[in-house]
């Protein structure tokens, strides 16, 4: 054990994974694990939170012991650090006694530098007991605000992980999570004892990735025009609210010739895992989900998120479009919403079982959501303040950005709708508001007499798409509430007062004209034309390899990695290793084919 003290973080970095520079804060990051310090590490998704901990893993003796509650993906990690010539082990439930006896041999005898482990497996006294035995380098607790109460993803077996530093108080212990807010945080630290911990805390932007939030009009036609149109190829999730929605789409996609596949609670264990490994495994493939689907995906390659429903908040939002492009390439996040979706939503959170204060919140959170999705300038900029960041220009990268929304004085609109909703007695929903602001003559209007009112008919010179346009509007900016408890009825807010006094006016975002919207493109994953042949090769060749290994196209070469081949057409040994994500091992395992085929494009055979 002494050739370990001389692999630097910066040797390793290269030859084993191949990249030329740290990103970030991973620098500093493994350096205080390397010295035997703890750390707190929050960083958005593709940030680069695995080797935070891998090169401290290396670095150290010992064996590097990563928690992780993605039983499913333990599988795929493993592989890819075998295939970077890491010496890598799992244990967890899926594996036979005799497997796991494997591995715990090759922990004792000093063979393993990573090995992942299942939290409910580690906290047995077995396990314990094990580790007690063995050399360890230090503990990575992944996905660590699942020890938080408040959370979504909370697991009890996280509770228990303070019982590492009681245990194991010579060994360093890194948290890592990408979401965590200020209250997540401090009880991350207080829970798993990090208290004395460094904290290293990344900005939360995901500045690859393009954000799209657009009114439902015919949102299968607006899905398939930007699958179509944008995505070609390109694998993807489209989440929906509900398990129904879920499956129907899904065989929907399939009809239209989408490679497709339905994912939620209620499908039996072995389908939803065989339908999560052909997303991991195959190329292009479109997961239709819950939101079941989702914590951990760790594919890299997801290029677009698109949301049928509303999420119920900014952080769910944020977190499910977080789950695109992770490599760092161009994504897209498209979210279709209808106001539809905020009266359903609501009705959701006013008949759940909690507290009075939990409903509250989850309104507070659901108007956040909704003013997002309303406001007429930068979206990026709105959400990272929600996170309490924030960024100085416009981004450039969002549709508000793109083209921006055009705006209209909506004061006189406005008070002629709130004063409709007044004088039907705030008793009605959305539609039958419109209807009388319209001067309808159908039965419900007459039937309540609301053809006497003053308001009646006032708004003829809008449509009812216009109409709902306002509505969505004033609900999302507060001076409207959709009353959950009463079918969606409309009521007025304090916040109404200076505006029907003529003391304020208020700019609306002017509806968009029919199908127009998805035109613009997103900066996908571009391949020049010329290259297209020797792209597909390198594709093909991969798929080949993959499939020979077991292991995910994506282990075998990130597309980044294949993108600069074709770029720089390497020829030799020595050319292909400078490429970002080509280190030593994969060299040696893929190289050759990967050079033949670029050779054979070079001097094609007659
Ligand atoms: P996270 O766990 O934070 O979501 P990952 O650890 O999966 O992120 O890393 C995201 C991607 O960035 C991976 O494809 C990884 O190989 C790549 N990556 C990480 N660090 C670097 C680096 N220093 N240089 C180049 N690529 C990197
Ligand atoms: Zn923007």
């Amino acid at each position: 054990m002494s050739s370990v003290q001389s692999s630097s973080a910066q040797h390793i970095l290269q030859h084993v994974f191949g990249y030329d520079a740290f990103r970030g804060q991973q620098q500093a990051i493994i350096d205080t694990l390397i010295e035997g310090g703890d750390a707190m590490v929050i960083m958005p998704t593709g940030g680069g939170k695995s080797l935070c901990y891998q090169i401290p893993a290396l670095a150290r003796e010992g064996c590097g012991v990563v928690i992780s509650p993605l039983i499913a993906l333990m599988q795929d990690q493993v592989d890819a650090l075998r295939a970077a010539g890491v010496k890598a082990g799992f244990l967890n439930s899926s594996l036979a006694p005799q497997q796991a006896a494997e591995i715990e041999h090759q922990l004792l005898n000093g063979e393993l530098e990573l090995l992942y482990i299942a939290p409910e497996r580690l906290i047995q006294p077995r396990c314990l007991n094990l580790l007690q035995r063995a050399r360890l380098s230090l503990f990575a607790i992944d996905e660590a605000h699942c020890v938080s109460q408040w959370g979504h993803d909370f697991r009890a077996d996280y509770l228990q992980l303070s019982l590492l530093h009681q245990q194991f108080p010579q060994v360093p212990r890194v948290a890592l999570t990408a979401t965590a807010d200020e209250r997540t945080r401090q009880e991350i630290a207080q829970r798993l004892d990090l208290q004395a911990a460094q904290h290293f805390i990344s900005g939360f932007d995901r500045p690859n990735i393009q954000y799209r939030i657009q009114l439902k009009d015919k949102p299968r036609q607006q899905l398939l025009q930007f699958l179509r149109e944008e995505q070609s190829g390109h694998a993807g999730v489209v989440y929906c609210l509900s398990r129904n929605k879920v499956e129907k789409t899904a065989q929907w996609l399939c009809d239209e010739g989408f490679n497709a596949l339905p994912y939620h609670a209620g499908l039996p264990a072995e389908l939803r895992q065989h339908n999560q490994q052909r997303f991991l495994r195959e190329d292009g493939i479109i997961m239709v989900a819950t939101i079941a689907f989702g914590m951990g995906i760790d594919k890299p390659d997801v290029r677009f998120v698109a949301h049928l429903d509303l999420p119920k908040s900014v952080e769910a939002y944020y977190q499910e479009t977080g789950r695109a492009g992770r490599d760092g390439e161009p994504a897209t996040a498209l979210l279709l919403y209808g106001l539809e979706d905020v009266v359903k939503l609501g009705q959701m959170a006013a008949t759940s079982e909690g507290s009075e204060q939990f409903k509250r919140l989850e309104r507070q959170r659901l108007d956040a959501m909704l003013g997002l999705c309303e406001i007429t300038s930068c979206r990026r900029q709105t959400l990272l303040r929600y996170f309490g960041e924030t960024l100085d220009q416009p981004c450039g990268n969002c549709d508000c950005c793109l083209q921006p929304p055009i705006t209209w004085d909506g004061s006189e609109a406005s008070r002629k709708l709130l004063s409709c909703v007044y004088r039907t007695g705030q008793r009605f929903g959305a539609n039958h508001v419109i209807d009388v602001l319209r001067g309808s003559t159908n039965e419900k209007v007459q039937q309540f007499h609301h053809d006497q009112l003053s308001t009646y008919g006032i708004g003829r010179h809008f449509s009812t798409n216009e109409w709902r346009a306002v509505v969505r509007q004033l609900v999302a900016r507060g001076y409207l509430q959709v009353d959950a408890d009463a079918y969606g009825a409309l009521k007025l807010t304090e916040r109404c007062r200076p505006l029907l006094r003529g003391e304020e006016s208020i700019q609306l975002r002017k509806a968009p004209e029919k199908s127009a919207g998805l035109t613009q493109r997103s900066r996908t994953v571009e391949i020049d034309e010329r290259d297209l042949p020797l792209w597909n090769a390198l594709r093909a060749c991969r798929k080949k390899l993959a499939e020979e290994n077991g292991v995910p196209p994506y282990v075998v070469f990130h597309d980044a990695t294949l993108r600069e081949m074709v770029q720089q057409r390497p020829m030799t040994e020595r050319t292909l290793l400078k490429l970002s994500g080509v280190g030593d091992s994969k060299l040696e395992r893929f190289g050759a084919d990967f050079l033949e085929v670029i050779r054979n494009h070079e001097y094609p055979a007659q």
